[in-house]
């Protein structure tokens, strides 16, 4: 093994590299990692925090809005003055300022079927922490037409949900729900509120799925939606195997998007 780390970030990690589960090789294995993440708001904030803290090598931060003040109760990455600032500008900067060795990238484009393969190709790993069902889908299909892996997140109220997607061992989003809700056009937090602290929950576990994707850690949440009721502080696994008749994954799919 070829690692070689700095006196710097010898300390800077040491608390994970003493985990046995990791140690030096998953370290390398972190810092050579490429990690997508769609959405800087509140799943994306703490997603994204706990992933450059952890020194993923590279991550993209793909966002097309601005701070407003609405999003602060929730979205941590950004803060009061940074208000009217674009997201992902906000989240690269915060990101940056709490670790300088990771290669951070903002992507201010919207994500569409047209720009989606263009956008994730060189990435390994996609992360949606988006809040727009139109987007979910489409990330989905183009992880999936692309082998890619997807940690797939979602809040509203006091209900959350995660799952992560391997192509080519088990299920997809769209095996478990097969297509968008018909009321699907308003983000689902803006109908139904949302505390900071739970979006917290549910991203913090997303940076968790990556990390043991990446290091080869435990087991990760592959076929299985992972439900927390942060009410009565329960979490719930419901066994979500692929579906042959899914659209996208099944054995004979018909969604296709250029270029993945
Ligand atoms: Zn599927």
């Amino acid at each position: 093994m070829n690692m070689e780390f700095t006196p710097d970030q010898l300390q800077r990690y040491h608390r994970q590299m003493i985990l046995r589960e990791l140690g030096a090789a998953g370290q390398q294995k972190i810092s050579d990692a490429k990690v997508f993440i769609a959405g800087a708001g509140g799943l994306g904030s703490p997603a994204g925090y706990y992933l450059a803290a952890a020194g993923i090598g590279t991550l993209a931060i793909a966002d097309n809005d601005l701070v407003e003040l609405s999003n602060l109760q929730r979205q941590i990455a950004h803060n009061t003055e940074r208000i009217g600032m674009l997201k992902s500008d906000s989240a690269q900067s915060t990101f940056k300022a709490l670790n300088p060795e990771v290669n951070i990238i903002s992507i201010t484009q919207r994500i569409i079927a047209e720009n989606v393969a263009e956008l994730i190709r060189d990435f390994d790993i996609v992360v949606d922490c988006t809040d727009n069902f139109a987007v979910r889908y489409l990330l989905n299909d183009a992880c999936v037409l692309m082998n890619k892996p997807l940690v797939s997140g979602a809040v509203a109220g006091f209900k959350g949900h995660l799952t992560t997607i391997i192509p080519g061992q088990g299920h997809c989003f769209r095996c478990i729900f097969e297509e968008m809700p018909p009321d699907a056009e308003e983000p689902s937090c803006r109908q139904a509120g949302v505390l900071g602290a739970f979006a917290g929950v549910i991203g913090a576990m997303q940076a968790m799925e990556v990390l043991k994707l990446v290091t080869g850690a435990g087991e990760p949440l592959k076929n299985t939606l992972l439900i927390y009721d942060g009410l009565k502080s329960e979490f719930r696994r419901v066994n979500a195997p692929r579906n042959k008749d899914c659209p996208v994954c099944g054995d004979d799919p018909y969604i296709t998007i250029p270029g993945c």
